[in-house]
């Protein structure tokens, strides 16, 4: 009998998480409070602790460096994997799954070790799947600030598309949903099969594991909060996703979303700033200092056309998401994969690879810690 898992989440890891478990052999079930929806209807305020359809989203590769935390290692090899699964998605269903592939430039006006290292001994330890290319100090922007540029291959997806799709793809073949809110990852073990929609006489026990993929984590986590981020969706497209780093800390960039749904101009990093409202000011100066720095992206026009103004809640943990499985007494496995903070997209398929590594270990016996 196929084993039975519940995972708690539909962001982009409970679904990556709940596909990959289901190509394994398990029956799953996502129980969660927000599942996908088209962005155009998505409430901003209301669905604010939902982060994912906020993101960009693109990977940019974060080179890891001994000077740097140690996570970036692990999430760096989390990123590779990703890329990998989203090649194969963009092959298999190029016109569906909202991901698109293209050139991703950077920009850094203070080059931190990690890029002096890369720009050094070139990309090879990073072992890069596509083209990766040091930038001439004559493709720089012309305001002579930017002091070290790179461009690579990389993809985007359109955030509601991508996660629609792959609710779509778990759905088709047979994954159960259900709508509703839990206090914690361990209650599931207490919930009604019928609700859960499991068959309490499969695999010996009625649920071999629950993953706890809520975003936040819903357990005590003194390491856990938000990284408040705000962007400006424009109509125009873009043909690369441009990142450039400022001596000051902050940070200009573009993630065209592909699939009808323009181009994300942002953004801000505001540790602990819980505010939902955008700043009609910061919009200005985001579509400013973008379109100085990357004047292509107007072709012609005189300036960008503004569909709506996001603000979001990247789920951010001090020390780096937190992959690892935990026996809780009296209730059950439960694998967190949480506290993706800005990279819930880049690592989705290599967190989600780990955590079926994690269930198998339990279900075989063992224990999980990544
Ligand atoms: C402005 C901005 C730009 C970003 N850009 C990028 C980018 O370019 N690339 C990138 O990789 N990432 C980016 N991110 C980060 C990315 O969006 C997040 O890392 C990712 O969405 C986190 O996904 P998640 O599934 O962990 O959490 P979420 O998307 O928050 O999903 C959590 C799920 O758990 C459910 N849940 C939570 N609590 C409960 C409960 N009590 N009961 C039941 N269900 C519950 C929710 O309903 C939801 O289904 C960006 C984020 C922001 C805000």
């Amino acid at each position: 009998m196929p084993r039975q898992v519940v995972v708690v989440g539909a962001g982009v890891i409970g679904l990556s998480c709940a596909r990959l478990l289901q190509q394994t052999g398990y029956v799953v079930t996502i129980v969660a409070r927000d599942f996908p929806a088209p962005f155009e209807t998505t409430d901003p305020i209301a669905k604010i602790n939902y982060a994912s359809p906020w993101g960009g989203a693109h990977n940019r590769w974060v080179p890891p460096h001994p000077s740097l935390p140690a996570h970036l290692t692990r999430d760096h090899a989390l990123s590779l994997r990703t890329y990998t699964h989203m090649k194969r998605l963009h092959t298999a269903h190029p016109y569906t799954a909202g991901i698109t592939f293209m050139k991703g430039i950077e920009y850094v006006e203070r080059p931190g070790p990690e890029y002096l290292a890369l720009a050094k001994d070139g990309p090879d330890a990073l072992r890069l799947p596509g083209s990766f290319r040091l930038l001439d100090s004559s493709e720089f922007p012309r305001d002579g600030r930017v002091t070290w540029g790179c461009e690579y291959d990389t993809w985007c997806v359109n955030p509601m598309v991508y996660c629609s799709f792959l609710l779509r793809q778990f759905v088709h073949r047979g994954g159960k949903v259900v709508t509703r809110e839990v206090r914690r990852p361990e209650e599931i073990f207490s919930l009604d099969a019928e609700l859960l929609r499991v068959s309490p006489n499969e695999g010996g026990g009625m649920i071999a594991a629950v993953v706890n993929a809520s975003g936040t984590g819903l357990v005590p986590d003194p390491n856990m909060t938000i990284t408040r981020g705000q962007t400006c969706l424009v109509a125009e497209d873009c043909d690369a996703t441009v990142t450039r780093q400022n001596a000051d800390g902050s940070w200009t960039f573009c993630v065209p979303r592909g699939f009808d749904g323009g181009t994300v101009i942002g953004g801000t990093k505001e540790l602990n700033n819980w505010d939902v409202k955008p700043s009609a000011k910061v919009r200005e100066e985001l579509l400013r200092k973008f379109t100085e720095m990357y004047p292509k992206i107007l072709g012609g026009q005189k300036q960008l056309t503004v569909l709506r103004d996001i603000v979001g809640r990247r789920p951010t943990r001090n020390g780096g998401p937190r992959i690892e499985g935990e026996l809780v007494p009296g209730a059950g496995f439960v694998m967190h994969a949480y506290g993706l903070g800005g990279r819930g997209y880049e690592l989705s398929w290599g967190v989600a690879e780990a955590v079926v590594e994690g269930v198998e270990r339990h279900v075989t016996g063992g224990e999980a810690k990544l």
